[in-house]
């Protein structure tokens, strides 16, 4: 994973638009135990090791973040943040499995067998802290870049300063087992009840700081189902087009978060609504008019929710085979319009598509090989005759690529019933298939010829799609 995907948990602000005064973080809002719904039963041993190792060595140590906002919806948590007074040196010296990871945001990983625990030092307060040490902000602890874009972030602070850096006020409340109350020093908890997401101060600011926060607003309003609330919402469309800063590489970590959790569907929407699609995906976005396009992602996307909450396997070559196959398959006809032989224009297309878009995400070899076979197959796929389609069945791609033909003929597609003859070919048993070739149409093309003869010229359009 990139270094910016598994580091940039950063809490950016300066003293102007950090709203300390708006939120009087001197008076939190307590919710002891018997308040609300969160019970150690539910929170993963891994976290709870950590915080409590914290707290023997003397430092604070909070569950934050994701885990506590879920656990008060009653959901079950993703993963387990801590928080902690102890800087990333001390952390690392309480626990003897524990990493420091990144420069420029510097956390600690803390693991137990498979789980890993993500243990973040309080931010503080930028200019104040630069002034209290008597030195101008910006120095090497912190810097910004010209569009207001926080580049380092190693200023450490108060609990009451970390949590006006967070997101949204519903990821800002902090859950300590040294007395097993809850504290909102953000009105998180209000927010939680009114099923409403809200930038913790002046959201341009906090846009500027880090666009990501954007995809964050969509992806928590799609997945608990709030509402994003108007402040918090107004300056997204505006802004948007600052995420073609970030990192194609913590840009890839984003997109498998807005579209493998479960609610890629709705996340889409949002993403579209907002603006936010276009800048990731800029020429799968100037598809989207175009015929099948647009219904063949959605029901990508609803397909994959449909498996993630059954429980079964989703991979992230499948998502870009779907995303990326509006471009690809237009600059696809368009090679074939200019003559190139099916499989050529497919290949060429494939590599042009993928190449513009890692300038945008980055897409590991691993997924991004795969992506090219499924589209390479739905070439194959219709080509049945001799012992061909055995062949087929036999690749290890065959039943993605199956998968995605059916895609394409439900969002549209014309692929002459052959999603159908797929699915019956699977069912059949080893005569029947025979059967099947033998009444293809073009069987007798296929049969093997007397080497005398000549091959015949390949067909001017392989094109099924
Ligand atoms: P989930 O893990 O369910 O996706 P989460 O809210 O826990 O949601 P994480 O990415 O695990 O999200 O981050 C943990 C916490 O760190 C967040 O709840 C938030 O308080 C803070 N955080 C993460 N990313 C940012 C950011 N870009 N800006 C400000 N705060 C952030
Ligand atoms: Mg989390």
């Amino acid at each position: 994973m990139s270094f910016f995907g598994r580091v940039n948990k950063f809490f950016g602000g300066d003293s102007k638009s950090e709203s300390t005064a708006a939120y009087d973080t001197s008076d939190p809002h307590i919710i002891p135990r018997d308040n609300h719904v969160i019970s150690r039963k539910n929170i993963s041993n891994a976290a709870l090791k950590v915080i409590t190792g914290l707290h023997n060595a003397g430092f604070e140590g909070f569950l934050v973040g994701g885990g506590v906002r879920d656990l008060l919806l009653d959901q079950h948590p993703k993963d387990f943040d801590v928080a902690t007074d102890a800087t990333p040196e001390q952390v690392r010296s309480v626990f003897n499995n524990a990493r420091i990871i990144g420069r420029r945001f510097k956390i600690v990983h803390v693991r137990y067998g498979r789980e890993v625990i993500e243990v973040t030092t309080f931010r503080g307060n930028h200019q104040a802290k630069a002034h209290e040490q008597g030195k101008r902000p910006g120095n090497q602890q912190s810097a910004k870049s010209h569009s207001g874009m926080l580049l380092r972030d190693n200023v450490f602070g108060t609990v009451e300063e970390d949590a006006v850096r967070r997101d949204f006020t519903i990821n800002a409340l902090y859950y300590t087992t040294s007395d097993f109350s809850v504290y909102d020093f953000t009105h998180g908890v209000r927010d939680l009840e009114n099923k409403t997401i809200r930038i913790i101060g002046d959201a341009q600011t906090r846009y500027k700081e880090d666009p990501v926060r954007m995809l964050r607003a969509v992806r928590f309003a799609a997945k608990l189902d709030f509402t994003i609330e108007p402040g918090t919402a107004a300056p997204i469309k505006e802004l948007a087009p600052l995420l073609s800063d970030i990192p194609a590489a913590r840009m890839f970590d984003e997109i498998l978060k807005l579209f493998m959790a479960g609610h890629g569907e709705k996340t889409f929407k949002l993403m579209q609504e907002y603006n936010l699609f276009a800048p990731l995906f800029p020429e799968t976005h100037h598809c989207l008019e175009q015929p099948f396009a647009k219904d063949l992602i959605v029901q990508a996307l609803r397909n994959t929710d449909t498996r993630i909450h059954a429980g079964k396997p989703v991979t992230p070559a499948f998502i870009f085979a779907a995303l990326l196959w509006p471009p690809t398959r237009m600059r696809h006809q368009q090679l074939l319009k200019e003559r190139v032989p099916g499989i050529p224009a497919m290949h060429q297309a494939a590599q042009e598509v993928a190449n513009r878009q890692q300038q945008f995400t980055s897409l590991p070899k691993r997924f991004g090989q795969p992506m090219r076979e499924i589209w390479d197959l739905q070439l194959r796929l219709p080509k049945r005759n001799g012992n061909k389609a055995e062949q087929l069945v036999e690749n290890k791609r065959f039943r993605a690529a199956y998968d995605f033909l059916l895609l394409r003929e439900s969002a549209g597609e014309p692929t002459d019933g052959l999603g159908q003859w797929w699915t019956d070919y699977q069912n059949r048993s080893p005569d029947q298939r025979e059967l099947m070739i033998k009444s293809l149409p073009d069987s007798h093309q296929n049969k093997r010829r007397p080497k005398s003869r000549k091959r015949p010229k390949p067909q001017a359009n392989h094109e099924s799609h």
